[in-house]
């Protein structure tokens, strides 16, 4: 991901408002690879600035991932998550403290043709469930 300064230059050069409410996201963002909801962000804006709104914030968020800055990562049920890491990967959450890690996966996956004869795939995300090495390392139960 961008730094927030870099963020900043292109959102100028694209013409678009760089407001304070707008760096905050940015800032907020930087450096954080635990897949934050858009909530989490908000949270983190308002310590500084406590009259930015959630719906600010999911603007924010959605013109970088319109950018290719971040992605939007969907892991079922629970909310959206962003992604800094714009490097094609896949995720494994922990079923213990919710944690949503990085991983490789060496899966490559194919629709049989012959079933799915007129589909075409275009991106493929792999979602793994476990317990991460923190948990299953103290043992915890899953929930
Ligand atoms: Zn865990
Ligand atoms: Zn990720």
């Amino acid at each position: 991901m961008r730094t927030p300064e870099e963020l900043t230059d292109r959102f100028r050069s694209l013409g678009l408002k760089v407001t304070p409410q707008r760096q905050g996201v940015f800032r907020a963002l930087w450096g954080d690879d635990g897949h934050p909801t858009a909530e989490a962000i908000w949270e983190r804006v308002r310590v500084t600035m406590p009259t930015v709104s959630l719906r600010t914030v999911y603007q924010v968020l959605n013109d970088l991932a319109d950018l290719g800055e971040i992605n939007q990562v969907r892991l079922g049920s629970s909310s959206v998550r962003f992604d800094p890491n714009t490097v094609e990967h896949d995720h494994f959450v922990c079923r213990v403290c919710a944690r949503v890690l990085d991983v490789h996966t060496r899966a490559d996956v194919e629709l049989p043709t012959a079933r799915y004869p007129d589909f075409e795939t275009d991106t493929v995300q792999i979602v793994l469930r476990g317990r991460c090495p923190d948990c299953a390392r103290i043992g915890a139960a899953p929930h």
